[in-house]
């Protein structure tokens, strides 16, 4: 049986909370005590655990600075020993860095995001869900958008 991790911004205090979405289906924010109701109830996900929605993407659990950090100091190392002739050396670096990127890709997992409050899913099976389309993000943030714009006018009445 997999456990299921999520984590999401409170809608409240907008700071970030950590929880099991098999478990408890009512969540206390850890900041504000702000009342958030979960809607994880099985190990199988079908809508996002924190807002309902129910377009989520799945993306690599692989920080992306970190790949673009390798991939940086790969090419400085291949530059460093280019210039010094030495490019036996020099692509065993670039081509080793590609495979230890390969390897990381491989061995992570996947954690599926929601497209509107952004929550994030771990342990669960992602095979399901689509990657992360441009076209459908774009969408949650003009609806975010038209939300913000909405409150502020009610706000000043
Ligand atoms: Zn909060
Ligand atoms: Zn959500």
């Amino acid at each position: 049986m997999m456990n299921m991790r999520i984590r999401f911004a409170c809608p409240e205090c907008d700071k970030t909370n950590v929880g099991e979405g098999t478990s408890a289906t009512e969540f206390r924010c850890v900041h504000c005590g702000h009342e958030i109701q979960l809607q994880g109830k099985s190990a199988s996900l079908d809508c996002c655990s924190a807002c309902g929605n129910i377009e989520l993407y799945r993306k690599k659990d692989f920080p992306q600075w970190l790949g673009m950090g390798l991939l940086a100091l790969a090419c400085l190392l291949f530059y460093l020993f280019a210039i010094q002739y030495r490019y036996a050396i020099a692509w065993s670096i670039l081509l080793g860095s590609a495979a230890i990127d390969g390897i990381i890709y491989y061995i992570v997992g996947d954690v599926v995001v929601c497209y509107r409050c952004g929550c994030e899913h771990r342990g669960i099976p992602s095979r399901t869900f689509d990657p992360h389309s441009l076209a459908t993000a774009e969408k949650y943030r003009q609806e975010r958008l038209r939300r913000e714009k909405l409150r502020a006018e009610s706000a000043k009445g």
